[in-house]
């Protein structure tokens, strides 16, 4: 069925799968074989696609599948010890399903829910703060197999926490009324409107979308696409999600604006799986729109526009965010990044002219149609124009969505949300910054500390490699596979990590790991690998101690008993040379 529902399209495959799952439970062999069939898709595709997505299973997890957010923010939320509760009582280990195929409990990448967490995931819909009585209330529900649309309501409350309004979170919205001023200038005129906004990507790179536009627009081909990344997927932002609920017709007008600017008629949502609780929502604001005449042929009775929007649901690959492993996703194929160039703007969506922007992005540019670009300009600073959402969590009073105009200090952010005795923020995720108190002063903008959003505070209770680990084990997790120095790099980064937590550090790892850094940075594929080693760079740079208290005298410390290992071949061999024993070597 939903073969047919796609219309047999191979592109469509990863939808397929995550339908025919949602179905079933999972994607047995037998199901992937006749989906390749129906599809005219070789096999191994098929199941190369299913093996690639964390959110796709090819083997039964349980009637209620359980994830974790396993955020640094989470855990410091105490979703550790929450998960240990719920796996006793569920009588199931970590990763396991439980011998009846009840269920099953594992962990998975940060959820989104930052600001209310802890957060898990339960057949794929998000269940936000977590406590004993709730974990207790689960497991009874389980127990009983009670239907998840049956659970307490309440479980699934997601807030906004919108805690400070700037011009995009402040002002009312007039569906339709940001496009009718901007057909009014005509597509060149509006186009040019954005070039004197000077708005930049709120995606984390800042590339100005009006150069982007245009060069979409200036592209040999007629059937352009507009491409909204809703795969909020950076550890601890959440900003997206919030748009996405409380402002999802600007984010629908923004991509209709794109259209107006290019001449694409096609537009499609890239909505990450674990927000697809919101999925009733955007198809309800798109068919009102629909109805409205905002959407489909002759938008707003003008002759020669006509644009409408799919959505289609992301299933758990972190990079899936880097925008072409997303068109590689939205073709139903594995999300690897592609090679660039060709950009996108010219080769995206099958091979077509492709805009791809960001939730945010897409929101700003009904300001900028509205006000004009001027008058957006006019905020912000030269650099970085207008204002950015931030999304505050971790050890703070009031966490949530913080809207500030480009420019702000760290400081006043962390007055702001009730920070006390910060002692690290890690601006834009687990890709981004590391700052130190020291350097507080420092401004929210894409000349001093850019950042896609993710604004996570420390107190001095927190260990910064502790911290830095877990974006480690984070990289380690989401890497793709395709490259070799990400795949191992990451890998190994985490290898020397969990060695150092586990106290057989010495002075050699650190070595190993700034060679690492480097690696990673210079020779990864994409973004993933090559931002990976950030926070370990930055912590090592600014908290050397956390590391060097870790550290056992020796230079090097093998991470096995290492004289243990050979005792077999010293014996047989009947060669026992002192100097290789690394605890005598200070004698010899
Ligand atoms: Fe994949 Fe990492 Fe290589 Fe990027 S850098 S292509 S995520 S393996």
């Amino acid at each position: 069925q939903a073969v047919e529902r796609h219309r047999r399209e191979p592109s469509q495959l990863l939808q397929v799968l995550v339908e025919t799952q949602d179905a079933i439970g999972y994607l047995p062999a037998a199901a992937l074989t006749r989906i390749a069939g129906l599809l005219e898709l070789p096999r191994s595709r098929v199941e190369g696609v299913a093996g690639f997505y964390s959110f796709l299973h090819t083997e039964p997890v349980g009637r209620f599948r359980i994830l974790f957010s396993d955020n640094i923010i989470d855990r410091m939320l105490g979703s550790r010890a929450l998960m240990e509760r719920l796996c006793r009582r569920l009588g199931v280990s970590p990763g396991q399903v439980s011998p009846g195929g009840e269920a099953s409990v594992d962990i998975t990448s940060c959820t989104g829910m930052g600001d209310q967490g802890p957060a898990i995931l339960v057949n794929g819909v998000a269940v936000t703060r977590l406590d004993e009585a709730r974990v207790e209330r689960i497991a009874a529900l389980v127990h009983a197999g009670t239907p998840l649309a049956a659970w307490p309501a309440e479980f699934f409350r997601v807030d906004d926490n919108i805690r400070r309004r700037g011009a995009l979170l402040g002002a009312d919205f007039v569906p339709g009324s940001a496009l009718q001023a901007a057909m009014k200038r005509g597509r060149n005129g509006w186009l040019e409107e954005m070039r004197v906004s000077g708005l930049r990507g709120r995606g984390g790179a800042g590339f100005t979308t009006a150069v982007k536009w245009g060069a979409c627009r200036d592209a040999p081909g007629a059937d352009k696409v507009v491409v909204c990344n809703a795969d909020e997927g950076e550890p601890g932002t959440f900003k997206d999600r919030v748009l996405l609920a409380s402002q999802a017709d600007r984010v629908i007008e923004g991509m209709t604006l794109a259209a107006w600017a290019t001449g694409a008629r096609q537009g499609l949502l890239y909505l990450r799986g674990e927000y697809r609780y919101l999925l009733k929502h955007l198809r309800a604001v798109l068919a009102v729109r629909r109805a409205a005449g905002l959407l489909g042929a002759r938008i707003l009775g003008e002759s020669g526009f006509d644009f409408d929007i799919d959505i289609h649901l992301g299933a758990g690959a972190y990079v899936c965010g880097e925008e072409t492993a997303l068109l590689e996703s939205l073709e139903g194929k594995r999300g690897t990044p592609r090679i660039r160039p060709p950009f996108p703007v010219t080769h995206g969506y099958l091979g077509r002219p492709t805009v791809v922007n960001n939730v945010e992005t897409l929101a700003k540019t009904t300001l900028i149609a509205l006000q004009g670009g001027a008058a957006f300009a006019a905020t912000g600073t030269p650099q970085s124009t207008g204002t950015k959402l931030l999304s505050i969590s971790g050890d703070c009073a009031y966490s949530g969505v913080y809207e500030y105009p480009f420019g702000v200090t760290i400081e006043h952010v962390l007055e702001d949300c009730g920070a006390h005795d910060p002692q690290v923020v890690q601006v834009g995720g687990a890709s981004g910054v590391t700052i130190a108190s020291h350097e507080f002063h420092r401004r929210i903008a894409f000349e001093d500390v850019p950042t896609a959003g993710a604004f996570m505070v420390f107190d001095g209770r927190r260990d910064p490699f502790e911290m830095a680990r877990n974006f480690v084990h984070f990289f380690a997790h989401e890497s793709c596979g395709f490259c070799t120095p990400c795949r191992v790099g990451t890998a190994l980064l985490k290898g020397y990590m969990d060695k150092l937590a586990s106290g057989k550090g010495a002075k050699m790892d650190l070595a190993d790991i700034e060679w690492l850094d480097r690696l990673l940075k210079n020779a990864s594929h994409c973004g993933l690998g090559s931002s990976a080693p950030n926070p370990v760079i930055d912590t090592l740079l600014k908290f050397r101690p956390a590391y060097e208290r870790r550290l056992v005298s020796l230079d090097f410390k093998p991470a096995f008993d290492l004289d243990a290992a050979l005792e077999t071949a010293r014996r047989m061999t009947g060669r026992d040379d002192p100097a290789a024993h690394l605890d005598r070597r200070e004698e010899v």
